[in-house]
């Protein structure tokens, strides 16, 4: 173990810049509510511009109209603000000079989150479509924060940043319109954390760091609680195309992982992660909890009986937080659960 980790330090390279484009991601954001209306609104002290349909409309934080309403109308987006109403394909709120603005946006009666960055609605399949461009440190701390639990220690939480800035480094999402959905489909992400959170300093800490599997950056993967030992792509019945995951012991959950044991009226026929999603969307997401499980007949019922949660592939979190408490480093717990892969840096 010591001795792979010394190596795999060695390895440590710059990835140079035609190779990672750094800078920023486009995330869809809030397309799980099928938005037909949302609002725009300016936060804190930020004067915003909203700009599209022929207007360039500047958002004073003080004012009561400083609200833009965007309706779908027939296959445009029809923007009411300051009693003027335009319909066009695209509407963008930036800050004056066009750059990032911090702004929210609402779904009515559903939603309402904040971003730092330019936001830009189109219609789109029936719905309004919301991306929003932002700074790709930016994104990584709300990833990180969305997908991690209050008390991780900070080793595993930059962990997790050098995952997450891995895999939206990466840009392999199959979206068409933007990089990255921000549901667990890519990855979960919610609002961008104060600068003093442990997200935030994770992601400071780590800044650029990204793993490099054949010359590219990786879409790393990872999972809740592997249950004892992480899964290959193979494993879980998804073929590889670049870095194909390796199983690797994870002591912590062999020991700690939480068991469990349903019965199931429709085994699944194969112990793929699709074959798990699809009876976990027909039966509810606690049908098949994880994927290291066993199927077992008894007096002709049968069960299955599994420990931890989650696809079980790359970094396990209750395994990267046990390393992380026994005094091992990000790069530490990165080697472990990537082994094969090496640190670069996004410029
Ligand atoms: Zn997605
Ligand atoms: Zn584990």
């Amino acid at each position: 173990m010591r001795s792979r980790t010394v190596l795999w330090l060695l390895a440590w390279v710059a990835v140079s810049e035609g190779l990672l484009a750094a800078g920023e991601v486009r995330i869809g954001v809030l397309g799980l509510f099928h938005p037909q209306r949302l609002e725009l609104r300016t936060v804190g002290r930020s004067w915003a511009v909203i700009s599209g349909c022929g207007a360039r409309v500047v958002m004073d934080p003080q004012a009561s109209d400083s609200v833009a309403v965007l309706e779908l109308d027939s296959g445009k987006v029809r923007l009411a603000v300051q009693g003027k109403t335009r319909s066009c394909q695209q509407v963008q709120i930036a800050a004056r000079d066009g750059n990032a603005v911090e702004f929210e946006i609402r779904v009515p009666r559903k939603i309402q989150r904040k971003y730092l960055g330019v936001g830009m609605v189109s219609a789109s399949r029936g719905e309004l479509e919301a991306i929003v461009r932002m700074d790709i440190e930016s994104a990584v701390a709300a990833v990180v924060a969305a997908e991690s639990s209050q008390d991780t220690p900070l080793e595993a939480l930059k962990a997790q940043a050098v995952a997450a800035r891995s895999f939206l480094a990466s840009k392999e999402s199959g979206h068409t319109t933007f990089d990255f959905c921000d549901t667990t489909h890519c990855q979960f992400l919610k609002e961008v954390p104060t600068m003093s959170s442990a997200p935030a300093i994770a992601t400071i800490a780590t800044k650029g760091k990204v793993l490099i599997y054949a010359g590219r950056s990786l879409a790393a993967m990872f999972s809740a609680s592997c249950g004892g030992k992480t899964k290959s792509l193979r494993d879980i019945g998804v073929e590889a195309k670049g870095y194909p995951y390796f199983e690797v012991e994870c002591p912590y959950c062999r020991r700690m992982a939480e068991q469990w044991r349903r019965r199931s009226d429709k085994a699944p026929t194969t112990k793929s992660e699709r074959e798990r999603l699809r009876i976990g969307k027909a039966e509810g997401w606690s049908a098949i909890p994880g994927n290291n499980y066993r199927v077992v007949q008894e007096n002709g019922t049968t069960f299955l009986e599994g420990s931890g949660a989650g696809h079980g592939v790359g970094l396990c979190q209750a395994g990267a937080a046990a390393m992380a408490r026994d005094g091992m480093n990000y790069e530490a717990i990165l080697s472990h659960y990537y082994p094969n892969t090496t640190l670069g840096v996004v410029r």
